[in-house]
């Protein structure tokens, strides 16, 4: 039996970003929560791992110690002027109580995963309480203080590992895809909308990898209305044929929510379903796969999407259609009618050809420029 782990502590608990901000640490709670409803985090190989806080010392494979030095600080309320640089104290990266100590344990829960899956205690890993993939060397970004996407990429690397990091928040996993942008060991394929019309207006076509890495970092922007047909579409004709040719070890799978659909911070539109062909598809190449949350801004749809997410993950995808309702699961949305899938949505024919013209066009540039480096 392969087992599967769910990284996991209240202590993620006692912190949280200031109430105005949209990033909420509740929505691992809630993801918790259902899953716990439907006796999903254990029996037939799952368990509930509690994380390790990150060490310093791996930190300081991707952070800087000055960076590592101010954000510290900074949490305990001794803000210095020069922090402002590192992108701490901004409106998206705000200073508060505690930040540093929970970004160390949501980053550590990443790390959890790490180890279980290099010491073969769990094929699967999901840390809902990771996807801090905009935060860079030396400086916070979009929500993000401490990289843990790019720390476990590092750490699985360093063993020799080939990993494939996979991204599909809606926006550009820039801090990840910047880490690895001249190697070849860590491959980056990040699907976001179009930095034209979105935060963090990188990860264009054109941005495929430098030196020894050229052909191992792919962005696939997105048109705005990005539906489930034109998602797959992307995912089957660009994403798996390098999968394929990469031949990874192992993936780490970011799986941010605000693509979905009336997520309040981004315009894509999809359903939840796309999630349980990308897993499920991953899970075809019999590797391991360390997935972790991300985005998500409409937090019952999140916390939804990610109980989905693990259910398909740790091969019980067969629960998804039941109707659970009766019995347990609390979920305040009125959009859902009973199990954990959205129910699929209209595409009107302009929303095709405002989509698929576009992106027809974005696949058939990575086909001509990044398929030759690997033989395709
Ligand atoms: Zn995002």
């Amino acid at each position: 039996m392969k087992s599967s782990a769910f990284i996991y502590s209240t202590r993620l608990e006692k912190y949280s970003y200031p109430p105005e901000h949209p990033f909420n640490t509740i929505r691992a709670t809630k993801t918790r929560q259902i899953l716990d409803s439907m006796q999903l985090l254990s029996g037939d190989g799952r368990s509930e791992v509690p994380p390790e806080p990150a060490d310093r010392v791996v930190l300081k494979k991707f952070h800087t110690a000055r960076y590592l030095h101010t954000l510290q600080r900074a949490s305990t309320g001794r803000w210095e002027y020069e922090a402002l640089g590192m992108g701490l104290g901004t409106t998206d990266c705000p200073v508060f109580k505690g930040m540093y100590e929970y970004a160390v344990l949501a980053v550590g829960a990443t790390l959890t995963a790490v180890h279980l899956v290099l010491d073969g205690k769990a094929h699967v890993a999901f840390n809902p309480s990771g996807g801090f993939h905009h935060a860079h060397p030396e400086r916070a970004s979009g929500f993000c203080y401490i990289n843990d996407v790019a720390l476990a990429c590092m750490v699985l690397a360093e063993q020799g590992k080939r990993v494939l990091s996979l991204d599909v928040d809606v926006h550009h996993g820039d801090g990840v895809t910047a880490a690895f942008y001249d190697r070849s060991d860590v491959m980056t394929i990040s699907l976001h909308q179009n930095p034209r019309t979105l935060f963090p207006g990188t990860g264009f076509e054109n941005e495929i990898g430098t030196g020894s890495g050229r052909g191992y970092c792919v962005n696939i922007p997105l048109p705005i209305g990005t539906f489930d047909e034109a998602y797959l579409l992307a995912i089957k004709t660009v994403v798996l044929p390098l999968i394929h040719a990469y031949k990874p070890d192992v993936f780490v799978f970011e799986l941010g929510a605000d693509a979905l659909a009336n997520d309040p911070l981004a315009n894509l539109r999809l359903t939840n379903n796309v999630y349980v062909e990308i897993i499920n598809n991953l899970l075809s190449f019999g590797k391991p796969v360390i997935m972790t949350g991300g985005g998500g801004y409409n937090i019952e749809n999140t916390a939804r999407a990610w109980a989905l997410a693990w259910t398909v993950l740790c091969g019980q995808a067969d629960l998804l259609d039941v109707n659970i309702g009766a019995g347990g699961v609390m979920l305040q949305n009125t959009e859902w009618q009973g199990g954990l899938r959205d129910r699929a949505l209209l595409v009107t024919a302009q929303q095709r050809d405002s989509v698929l013209p576009a992106l027809n066009t974005t696949l058939d540039i990575l086909k001509a420029t990044v398929f030759p480096l690997h033989g395709l």
